[in-house]
């Protein structure tokens, strides 16, 4: 019959104990976010996968393909067309392949042009490796038009 009663005041004891912490805890600073609502700032030095930049609303590219001889993994598709009456070469298609892709930043490296940084994007997920296999980055850069 004690034990009963002594289990009984050790449970209060641990549920006061208990409570008295997530009160207290109301009151700092949160560490947490509401992702997905919410998502961190990336820091400056992050590389998530690399995307092309863009300057007058056309990615900077001039297909020169020294990207795509750089990467070690072969994740970098491009080509381009030279349109009736431009000085150079249009960008008609860049992929990139992710799922292979070990962020060493030999493509942003060897690209003279400035044409492509990492980008901060950091949650990305899939059930489909093939969701990232082949990274859209013309359509993403909003089209080469
Ligand atoms: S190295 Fe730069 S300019 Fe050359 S194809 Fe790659 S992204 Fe375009
Ligand atoms: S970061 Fe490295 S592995 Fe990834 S696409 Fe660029 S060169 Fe290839």
């Amino acid at each position: 019959m004690i034990n009963y009663f002594k289990e009984i005041i050790l449970g209060l004891r641990t549920l006061a104990i208990g409570m008295r912490i997530t009160f207290v805890r109301m009151f700092h600073h949160r560490v947490t976010l509401d992702y997905p609502h919410k998502t961190v700032t990336m820091t400056p030095r992050f590389r998530g996968h690399v995307i092309l930049k863009v300057a007058d609303a056309k990615p900077k590219c001039i297909v020169c393909m020294a990207c795509q001889r750089a990467c070690p993994s072969g994740c970098i598709k491009l080509d381009g067309e030279k349109r009736e009456g431009a000085a150079r070469k249009s960008l008609t298609s860049y992929t990139l392949n992710f799922t292979t892709c070990s962020l060493c930043g030999l493509c942003v490296e060897s690209c003279a042009f400035d044409a492509l940084e990492f980008s901060k994007k950091y949650n990305l997920t899939s059930m489909h490796k093939e969701d990232y296999q082949a990274i859209d980055l013309l359509q993403q850069a909003g089209g080469g038009k």
